[in-house]
């Protein structure tokens, strides 16, 4: 039987209403810089956030650690222009440890079982430190990426927080309400780069074919126009 849909983007403003002024910490799993531009705009106002970043997803080391430095130098532009207080927590990196439970799916599409998995690890870890560091909430930027369906995301997620008792787990769906076009104008504002492919080596591939048939001459180009297809679910 499929699944019902639920409009988490309703679910997350329901929520941030709720607090009614009173602002709980959050740790926010991010993925990238240019992912949690818009997140962090629709956070900030009802939640002290902290980012965690923590994504062993990521091939190679290189690249894994551009991301790193590029999301710790927007949060201090961020800090600087828009007076956001946002706190940075960093991971370890573990390529091989983590990618074990990935690799038997290496044909998998974007979104399939390999990429629910990779959801999963990283949603769990966020939980865990969360629960170690007395959160309220947890949250991820993952929901405004076009390409990964949200309904899913929040699903896993719902299911990862029945083991952690003592953090909430915030829903959302960043990329409704426009969300990829507004969290471009803040990427376009900083200098962004798009990076072409999501994260693990099978990504990777793809995203070299990606850049060869766009002439790239490396895996990076500026943030594009605005999205010109619907929001997907
Ligand atoms: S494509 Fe992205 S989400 Fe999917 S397995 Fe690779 S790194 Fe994880």
């Amino acid at each position: 039987m499929a699944e019902r849909y639920i409009d988490y983007d309703k679910v997350f403003q329901d929520e941030a209403k709720r607090l009614n002024g009173r602002k709980p910490r959050l740790l926010l799993h991010a993925c990238c810089g240019p992912c949690s531009c818009h997140p962090l705009e629709e956070l900030v106002p009802y939640f002290e956030v902290t980012i965690l970043y923590s994504n062993s997803n990521i091939y190679p080391r290189s690249e894994f650690e551009r991301r790193e430095k590029e999301l710790a130098t927007l949060l201090g532009d961020l800090h600087r222009d828009r007076g956001y207080k946002v706190d940075l927590l960093l991971d370890d990196y573990d390529y091989e440890t983590y990618m074990a439970d990935l690799r038997p799916f290496p044909d998998d599409k974007e979104g399939g079982r390999r990429c629910q998995i990779c959801y999963e690890k990283r949603l769990r870890r966020a939980f865990e430190v969360a629960s170690e560091k007395g959160f309220e909430y947890v949250t991820t930027t993952l929901t405004l990426s076009r390409f990964k369906p949200s309904q899913v995301i929040n699903r896993i997620a719902a299911r990862v927080a029945l083991d952690y008792p003592s953090v909430k787990y915030l829903h959302s769906d960043f990329k409704k309400r426009g969300g990829i076009d507004k969290g471009k104008l803040i990427q376009r504002q900083y200098g962004l780069y798009q990076q072409l492919y999501c994260g693990c080596e099978f990504s990777y591939a793809g995203g070299l074919e990606r850049a060869k048939k766009l002439g790239l001459k490396d895996l990076y180009h500026p943030i594009d126009g605005p999205s010109k297809s619907p929001e997907p679910k």
